[in-house]
């Protein structure tokens, strides 16, 4: 075992000295070959970076989207994963706010150009000149190399883009917090959302659960719509006050002017006006779900005639990440997962892209195969 693997806790801050560490990995190498393994080189960490030992990673569908090369082309071999938890393994010398053995999380974010306006506002994801995804984007402050996410055994991310798991919340229940829930609490934050208000989610996949109990924590009534009849009965299971079939006509017209606000998760094209029309005066249909083929046409009448606005919203700031973790851990939310070993993660897409997960694909990165002596990536 070299200095690079070796366990060491508590362990002295290192400088930029020495040789990455070759994490194991499961990626992409083209947009057909599915996930294979892979050995990924990581960075010595530098004064300001913390280096974290993966417990678990979140399968968001996003990660389906971009390794798949849904929404153009991609830099492969791409190893994605951006709902990441473990713990702290080692610290630069400059980080002293974390020591080896915390728990952190890492979600969609590791850096940013952090002196625009979006950036000096703690909204890092909307970054001016263009975030640092956690993996697949060219990151200039460390080589251009290009980021490689959280289907690995570590990682290592400037200390100003790390969270802070509380420890009262299961690791690998915790980890689809880092997208799919501030995804979902950054909306619902931004619309004021709170008791009395009636929230609608569209699709009960890993964000919709996500906001159906993030909106119930924060004093909502929640309407579920899903195409799954499957998903009747285990919506109200997760919480939900009311749940409509969204292919029963008479059952969509039942719910109009019912809604406050809409999260709307669903990662394929569909028909937005019927939603609209279950909106009240002044509501609000935020789109988080990123097809990868255009929309049918939003019919302008239907948002006049009722003052509405038809919004998106990308993920969460660090800042307001954190607050979502602390949030979470104060009211008990943490996602329903099924965790998943590195050998289960194509059949684990598949079963995603069919709507077959209840509700998020967790992977156990103690599955993955040993990194090999020479990097991949
Ligand atoms: P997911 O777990 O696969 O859930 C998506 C849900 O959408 C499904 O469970 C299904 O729910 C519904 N759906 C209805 N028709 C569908 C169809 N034809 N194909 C697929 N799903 C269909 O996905 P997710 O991880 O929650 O992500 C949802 C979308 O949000 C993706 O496009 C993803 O890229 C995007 N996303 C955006 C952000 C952001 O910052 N805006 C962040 C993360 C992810 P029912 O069975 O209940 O109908
Ligand atoms: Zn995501
Ligand atoms: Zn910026």
């Amino acid at each position: 075992m070299s200095d690079e693997t070796a366990e060491a806790s508590p362990a002295p801050p290192v400088t930029a000295k020495g040789m990455p560490t070759l994490a194991a990995a499961y990626g992409a190498t083209s947009a057909e070959s599915g996930l294979v393994s892979l050995t990924v080189a990581r960075r010595v960490p530098k004064e300001d970076d913390v280096e974290i030992e993966i417990d678990f990673c979140g399968l968001c569908h996003s990660d389906v989207h971009a390794t798949r090369g849904e929404w153009g082309a991609q830099s492969y071999p791409l190893v994605p994963g951006h709902e990441i938890v473990g713990r702290v393994r080692r610290v630069g010398s400059a980080v002293d706010d974390f020591v080896p053995g915390d728990l952190v999380g890492v979600g969609c974010l590791v850096d940013s150009c952090r002196e625009c306006d979006s950036c000096l506002e703690g909204l890092e994801q909307y970054c001016e000149r263009g975030n640092v995804g956690t993996y697949g984007v060219k990151d200039s402050r460390n080589g251009g190399a290009i980021t490689q996410g959280g289907y690995s055994t570590s990682v290592v991310v400037d200390r100003r883009f790390v969270l802070r798991v509380p420890e009262g919340l299961d690791p690998a229940a915790a980890a689809p917090l880092l997208c799919a829930g501030i995804t979902t609490y950054s909306p619902l934050r931004y619309f004021d959302v709170e008791e009395g208000d009636v929230v609608g989610v569209v699709g009960l996949g890993g964000l919709g659960h996500m906001a159906v109990k993030i909106a119930k924590a924060m004093g909502a009534q929640v309407v579920v719509f899903t195409t799954s009849d499957a998903k009747v009965e285990a919506a109200i299971e997760l919480g939900a006050d009311d749940v409509v079939l969204s292919k029963d006509p008479e059952a969509m017209e039942a719910a109009n002017r019912t809604i406050d606000v809409i999260i709307d998760t669903v990662a394929a094209p569909h028909d937005l006006n019927p939603y609209f029309r279950t909106l009240r005066l002044n509501g609000a249909l935020f789109q988080l779900g990123l097809p990868p083929t255009d929309m049918p046409p939003v019919s302008p009448g239907a948002l006049i005639r009722r003052r509405l606005s038809y919004a998106g919203s990308l993920i969460g700031g660090i800042a307001e990440t954190q607050e979502m973790l602390d949030f979470c851990a104060e009211h008990g939310v943490v996602s329903e997962v099924e965790v998943v070993t590195a050998r289960q993660l194509n059949e684990a897409y598949d079963r995603m892209v069919a709507g077959d997960v209840k509700y998020r694909f967790v992977l156990d990165t103690k599955t993955l195969q040993p990194p090999s002596e020479k990097a991949d990536i």
